[in-house]
């Protein structure tokens, strides 16, 4: 059975699903999206991820293009039909149609909503977080405006494709003042000399994460102190653990920064037990 995918109002077969050439997401990158680990075949941190696309919509003056609970059908639907269990779901909405211009549409357009969802072979995932995962540095180039979850995402490929050329798994952006913001596709953190959960605070240029969030409110749970200060690439590799969360991630151990160890260069006690009670908050909580 090929991929199933959700297009402007039909489930239709991936290999023939397609948009409008004159879509504004796919000229001026003026579309949002989201993405909701699957767990049993249900969409994690529903309640992050939805407040999240609203923000993303409301700043971009996109309206949402049905309510959050038609989105939820169409979302669990398209899923469904893709019998996945443990993946992915990928939702972009872009402003929608209309003849090339800048400046927005003067007529009203509707946004127009895809829906894809993906396999994840967890045994992997948790065999590599077993393992751990090396990330590189690279300049922070991106707009000013992280914290919009668009589709805008150059600079994230250009990092990532750096990543991979030297078998690293993230890039982190390091910012004009040497501190790390986030990962290409991830936020970042260290569990510093003190013990102390540190990552970026969402005052600065990030996208806030909301796996992020989630585990922030673990890591308390369960006694850690957490502070949203942001470290550098050599305060990360001098740290006990380094790790990095998102939905694709969950938390993932971080061993190398630049080829060179983070603390003995091995998965830490603190991002192994973090990843376990996320999973387990994920999977309780999922719709
Ligand atoms: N930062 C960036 C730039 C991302 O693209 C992502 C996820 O795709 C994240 C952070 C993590 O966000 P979340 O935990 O909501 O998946």
């Amino acid at each position: 059975m090929g991929r199933i995918a959700y297009v402007n109002g039909r489930y239709v077969h991936q290999a023939e699903a397609v948009v409008h050439i004159e879509d504004r997401g796919y000229q001026f990158a003026d579309a949002v999206y989201e993405v909701w680990a699957l767990f049993g075949g249900k969409l994690a941190d529903p309640e992050g991820h939805f407040a999240r696309l609203e923000r993303s919509l409301s700043e971009l003056r996109i309206p949402m293009p049905m309510t959050r609970a038609a989105l939820t059908t169409v979302l669990r639907e398209t899923v469904r039909r893709n019998r996945v269990r443990e993946g992915l779901v990928y939702l972009q909405v872009s402003r929608g149609v209309a003849p090339r211009d800048h400046a927005f549409p003067a007529a009203h357009v509707a946004p127009a909503v895809v829906v894809t969802v993906s396999r994840v072979d967890r045994d992997a995932t948790d065999a590599r977080a077993a393992k751990g995962v090396s990330v590189v540095t690279t300049p922070e180039n991106r707009w000013g405006r992280c914290d919009i979850k668009t589709v805008g995402l150059l600079p994230n490929a250009l990092a990532k494709q750096k990543a991979r050329e030297v078998g690293a798994v993230e890039a982190w952006f390091v910012d004009d003042l040497g501190l790390v913001t986030e990962g290409a596709s991830s936020n970042a953190w260290i569990v510093d000399g003190d013990g102390i959960l540190r990552t970026r605070d969402t005052n600065a240029n990030i996208l806030r994460g909301v796996t992020r969030l989630s585990l922030i409110d673990v890591a308390r749970e369960a006694g850690l102190k957490v502070e949203e200060r942001p470290f550098t690439p050599d305060e990360a590799r001098a740290a006990k653990e380094a790790f990095i969360t998102g939905a694709g991630s969950l938390v993932l151990p971080v061993v190398a920064v630049d080829g060179k160890p983070v603390g003995d260069g091995a998965p830490g006690p603190v991002a192994l037990k973090l990843r376990r009670l996320y999973i387990e908050r994920a999977k309780a909580s999922a719709i």
